[in-house]
């Protein structure tokens, strides 16, 4: 019966913006400065101030717009968005209403098949954030105003995606971007990437969208995924029960793994939004979006291709590395020391995102340095170490920040390419195995692999494999 119903989902994203001071005066948004320190009149909203439009605060959001195709409004105006709450001692927050700085565009999501959906963009506005609330364990409620202020930007989606996986293909994607972009960190687990998702459901075929909820306070991919899949479920199970959907808004609890009514609608907001007096339109002329145009760098598709072309990479290679900027970064680095541009991708797709996802640190506080890395591929490719030598001493520069060519010496692993000596191990095994030449003379040819074996465990793993393959050919048919 689930197979006859389709979920229709639309995400609201705020990304905190990276700029040094807040959206409409000069205090400081730095995170985790001492409660109410980094405040003034004007982000307190004490009467008669004026606040005063961060000039970066328009010059990031232009920029995720042209990143994410849509139209940049010449003018744009900001609104108060009117409400109480302990968190917003000015009774408003400065948001954007009915003329948004960007409008109409759209974000390809990739599938792991490779094949795309298009996902549309509604809306992207500027907007500033509220306090803090903190609940302690004796029932006090504290209040933070340290975050009133801070510049925000929130991404609107068309009700596009149907899925939950689609919903985090299309997070990732917007993470990505304001990563390249380098206008949010997107943390989410910090709050700096935040999402409501909007969850309606519909019998297949229909055109009409049924009533949507919207579900808040889910901080990472997992459960934003976990919260739209219970949804969508609670949804068709309420209706083919034969009750119906209200409009309300749901608060994910991710221990629970359940979501519950946070308000109904006939709590619903009424903002009472109106043009801020205080603030003049944003006017962005054609001279200035293409100025901020020509701070745009490069994309993650572009990236993606350039890979390709330039280093020959297959396209699921490129995808992995261009995933962050910062793996694409280690890997281009990677590859100015080592021109093994293959093998230097197999081991940041293996045994490097192996550690940083265990670790959950980005790339760039990696124990090992690309530098280092690319010694390591070249030691391989040169044929002073062999691979499996080499998935030994990675763990080591893990620890020891060593050059990997230091440690090959210190530890004495130079690989043996020298055939008299490999020559004579060989000699000495066959001795000490004359049944096991048996076996082999009599066509049991998998008796191979165990003087390959005794050779690698005499050299202790350093023995040129592919020499010790053809002495030890030459050998045993001439036994
Ligand atoms: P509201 O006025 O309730 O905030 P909006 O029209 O502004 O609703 O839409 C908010 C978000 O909800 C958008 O991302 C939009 O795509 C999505 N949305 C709108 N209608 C539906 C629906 N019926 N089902 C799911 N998502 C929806
Ligand atoms: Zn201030
Ligand atoms: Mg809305």
């Amino acid at each position: 019966m689930k197979e006859k119903y389709e979920a229709v989902i639309g995400l609201e994203v705020h990304a905190q913006l990276l700029t040094e001071s807040k959206a409409f005066c000069g205090c400081s948004t730095k995170f985790g400065s001492s409660p109410n320190s980094n405040v003034c009149p004007v982000c307190l909203g004490h009467p008669g101030v004026l606040p005063v439009l961060n000039k970066k605060v328009v010059e990031y959001t232009v920029l995720m717009g042209l990143a994410t195709n849509c139209t940049i409004n010449e003018k744009s105006v900001f609104a108060r968005k009117n409400y109480f709450y302990p968190d917003l001692p000015k009774g408003y927050q400065i948001s954007q209403y009915e003329e948004p700085i960007c409008e109409h565009g759209f974000v390809n999501i990739v599938f792991k098949d490779e094949s795309t959906k298009k996902i549309g963009i509604t809306r992207i506005h500027m907007e500033e954030d509220a306090g803090k609330l903190i609940h302690d364990q004796s029932y006090n409620t504290l209040v933070d105003v340290n975050r009133c202020g801070v510049p925000l930007m929130e991404i609107v989606s068309e009700p596009d995606i149907r899925t939950g996986e689609e919903a985090v293909l299309y997070l990732t994607k917007i993470k990505q971007l304001v990563q390249y972009l380098g206008i949010c960190d997107g943390n989410m687990e910090e709050g700096s990437l935040r999402c409501d998702a909007n969850v309606s459901v519909r019998l297949k075929g229909e055109k009409k969208f049924g009533t949507k909820t919207e579900i808040k306070n889910m901080n990472s991919f997992r459960n934003v995924e976990r919260a739209i899949n219970f949804e969508i479920e609670r949804q068709i199970d309420l209706i083919e029960d034969g009750g119906k959907v209200i409009q309300e808004t749901l608060l994910w609890d991710a221990d629970l793994n359940e979501a519950s009514s946070m308000r109904g609608k006939e709590e619903a907001h009424d903002y009472r939004y109106f043009p801020d007096p205080d603030l003049m339109p944003v006017i962005v002329n054609n001279d200035w979006k293409e100025e901020i145009a020509k701070q745009m760098p490069e994309l993650p598709e572009v990236r993606k291709e350039r890979l390709i072309s330039k280093f020959k990479l297959p396209k699921y290679d490129a995808e992995i590395l261009t995933q962050t900027k910062s793996i694409a970064d280690y890997y281009e680095n990677v590859v100015t020391v080592s021109d093994d541009y293959k093998s230097a991708s197999n081991w940041i797709m293996t045994d490097v995102l192996k550690v940083i996802n265990e670790e959950k640190i980005d790339i760039k506080d990696f124990a090992i340095t690309p530098e280092n890395l690319g010694e390591l591929i070249n030691l391989i490719k040169e044929g002073t170490i062999s691979g499996k030598i080499a998935k030994e001493i990675f763990p080591v520069m893990l620890k020891e920040n060593k050059k990997p060519s230091q440690i090959v010496k210190e530890k004495n692993l130079v690989q043996i390419t020298d055939t008299s000596e490999i020559e004579k191990i060989i000699e000495k095994i066959l001795t000490n195995s004359p049944n096991q030449i048996k076996q082999f003379q009599s066509g049991e040819e998998k008796v191979f692999g165990f003087f390959v074996g005794q050779v690698m465990k005499e050299t202790k793993g350093k023995a040129n494999p592919k020499v010790v393959n053809e002495i030890l050919r030459e050998k045993l048919n001439h036994k």
